[in-house]
């Protein structure tokens, strides 16, 4: 029979499905869509590790508790680290090249907030085993390092000088920042799992460092608790005093009474903590630093905080001599200095101006010139460059502030994960050098626990991810929006006390910025690639709502990969 067309009329192709099913056309492609997980730039810049597009994730769908849980899988301090950490994450955030970055910390405090301390969906990750450690100090070194080893099944003790554990998270690092109900919420989780806290013993003074010769494995995390003091005339007034035992004091609650001015020497972190807690006491307050503010070593948001709440600043300025005038005042003379090429640090060196003096007049002088190791009750062969360095030591390991690594939060608690995973190596008789680059997260030297865990008990080490790069996010699916600023304390209240300051997002502000997220080598189940696909060989999974490829039927035309906003979906050929 022959057959004519019309042209003028519609044209109309009729389809079989049947015929379509029958004909298998996905033999004709040369390429295969494929799932590619990839490792978001933020993750990579969490020194914890964070796998921070999941927990956003699941804080959009108001999964809260899952998302805590995908925190706590690498950091048990979310909420801590959600109001002090210097948030590298944001930082490396591809939506920083396309607006503003999305803010994670503030994400991290509102999943901690809003959850109980409940821990009951952090199971042991593997079986109790008889293998006992010790931990010295409890900062966020010591206490994440337990934490992880008791995920591990390992009884961990810790040593803590102190009458309560935290460190400088509970003595230096005032309330207005880090409620101390919030620490003791994250502390309080850590120790429901089975780890033995003994506070108040010093070792090197309650008890020996050879008296935890007994333990399988030992991890120092003293910190760096010892102020450095000022080394001039004068330096040794009743009228100076070190600005950590100042805060020490303050978070023990004691009164003090400062005076009508105080002046605060120091760039760092505790020069800040310093000056914005003597404004609480009413003081007017100067902080003088010997470089300028572009070179001061505290967290950027500290010192924009510190400028809004009435700080002033002297920069250039170097202590030389302190006296005490009749009136009982103390008269700080400074030596002005200028900047001249970087030093060793990267940073430009300060000289001084000959013969350019400035002499200031206060009632009080705080000095935070440093904090330095104790190394008193250290074996000597542990001691290298004033730090702890346990070397290839067997059985003793170290991090946090007194070993050589930057001095933040974070960093502690990512030492003490990659010392509890040391640990484990060192105990079950294995070789961690090259097992820790494959479970190391991109090229920043996080780790991820998870990984660890997946490989370790399966001896199946995962695939290395690759780091999605902002070219690789499809753009077009986003609408330009300014990140949540958090909300804070009325401002004429801000000073008349120590609550805190910062007061997290709402719910709704929360939901808005966790949708923010591009979610960069993550699936979040946008389901682009199924509504795009013209062929219709991809459809949804109902149980766990995954993408399932016909692959007898998909052409391999590469439209999903294309519509994914997240490079998730990826072509390979075929060989
Ligand atoms: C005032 C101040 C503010 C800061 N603010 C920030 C911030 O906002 N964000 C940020 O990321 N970082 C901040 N930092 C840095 C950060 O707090 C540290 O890097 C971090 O606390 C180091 O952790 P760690 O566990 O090594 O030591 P620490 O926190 O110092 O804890 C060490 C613990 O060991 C105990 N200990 C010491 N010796 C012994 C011994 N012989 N026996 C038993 N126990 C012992 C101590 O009592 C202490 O509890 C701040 C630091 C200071 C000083
Ligand atoms: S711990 Fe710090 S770096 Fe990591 S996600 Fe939280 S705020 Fe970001
Ligand atoms: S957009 Fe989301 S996943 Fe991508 S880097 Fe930023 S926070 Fe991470």
């Amino acid at each position: 029979m022959k057959i004519t067309v019309d042209p003028s009329s519609e044209f109309v192709i009729p389809i079989s499905y049947g015929s379509t099913e029958v004909i298998e056309t996905g033999k004709w492609g040369f390429q295969k869509p494929h799932t590619a997980f990839m490792t978001a730039p933020c993750q990579e810049a969490c020194p914890a590790g964070i796998h921070i597009p999941q927990f956003l994730y699941l804080t959009q769908e108001k999964m809260y508790d899952e998302a805590l849980f995908t925190i706590l899988r690498e950091n048990p301090l979310p909420g801590v680290c959600g109001r002090v950490c210097f948030h590298p994450c944001e930082a490396s955030c591809n939506r920083a090249q396309y607006d503003e970055s999305v803010s994670i910390h503030a994400m991290e405090r509102f999943v901690s907030d809003v959850t109980s301390n409940q821990i009951q969906n952090i199971q042991l990750l593997s079986s109790r085993n008889s293998k006992k450690v010790a931990v010295v100090g409890a900062g966020p070194a010591g206490l994440s390092c337990a934490y992880f080893l008791s995920l591990l099944g390992y009884h961990t003790t810790i040593f803590e000088a102190q009458k309560e554990p935290g460190g400088v998270m509970r003595w230096g690092i005032p309330e207005y920042r880090l409620p101390k109900s919030i620490l003791r919420k994250e502390i309080q989780r850590i120790l429901s799992l089975p780890i033995e806290m003994r506070t108040g013993v010093r070792v090197g003074k309650d008890i020996l460092f050879d008296e935890l010769d007994p333990f399988d494995a030992i991890f120092l995390s003293p910190g760096a608790g010892m102020n450095s003091p000022l080394f001039m005339k004068g330096g040794d007034s009743e009228r100076v005093w070190k600005g950590g035992e100042f805060l020490e004091r303050i978070n023990s609650k004691e009164k003090i009474n400062l005076g009508k001015e105080t002046i605060v020497i120091g760039g760092g972190n505790t020069a800040m903590d310093v000056a914005r807690s003597a404004l609480r006491l009413g003081s007017k307050v100067t902080i003088a630093y010997r470089r300028t503010r572009n070179e001061m070593p505290a967290i950027q948001d500290e010192i924009v905080e510190a400028e809004g709440e009435g700080v002033r600043f002297e920069f250039l300025v170097q202590p030389v001599e302190i006296n005490m005038t009749k009136k009982k005042r103390v008269a700080v003379t400074f030596q002005r200095m200028k900047l001249t090429s970087p030093d060793q640090g990267n940073r430009p060196k300060p000289i001084p101006v000959k013969g350019d003096f400035l002499t200031l007049e206060t009632d009080r002088l705080i000095t935070a010139v440093g904090e330095l190791v104790d190394l008193s009750w250290i074996p000597k062969k542990l001691i290298k460059d004033d730090l702890i360095d346990t070397g290839s030591t067997p059985k003793i390991f170290a991090g946090g502030d007194a070993v050589a690594q930057p001095r933040t939060i974070v960093t502690a608690i990512a030492s003490g994960k990659r010392a509890a995973i040391s640990i484990d190596f060192f105990l079950r008789g294995d070789d961690d050098e090259e097992d820790l680059s494959k479970i190391s997260i991109g090229g920043k030297g996080s780790l991820s626990m998870e990984a660890y865990l997946q490989g370790r008990d399966s001896g199946e080490w995962p695939e290395k991810k690759e780091v999605v790069s902002y070219p690789q996010i499809n753009t077009l699916y986003f609408e330009p929006s300014r990140s949540v600023r958090m909300r804070k304390r009325q401002r004429n209240k801000i000073l008349k006390g120590f609550s805190e300051v910062n007061l997290g997002y709402n719910t709704k502000e929360a939901n808005f910025s966790a949708s923010r997220c591009f979610s960069c080598g993550t699936c979040n189940y946008c389901y682009n690639c199924y509504f795009f696909c013209p062929e219709g060989v991809i459809s949804l999974n109902p149980l766990d709502k995954t993408r399932v490829v016909d692959y007898l039927h998909c052409k391999g035309c590469g439209t999903c990969a294309k519509a994914c906003p997240r490079s998730v979906v990826v072509m390979k050929e075929l060989s």
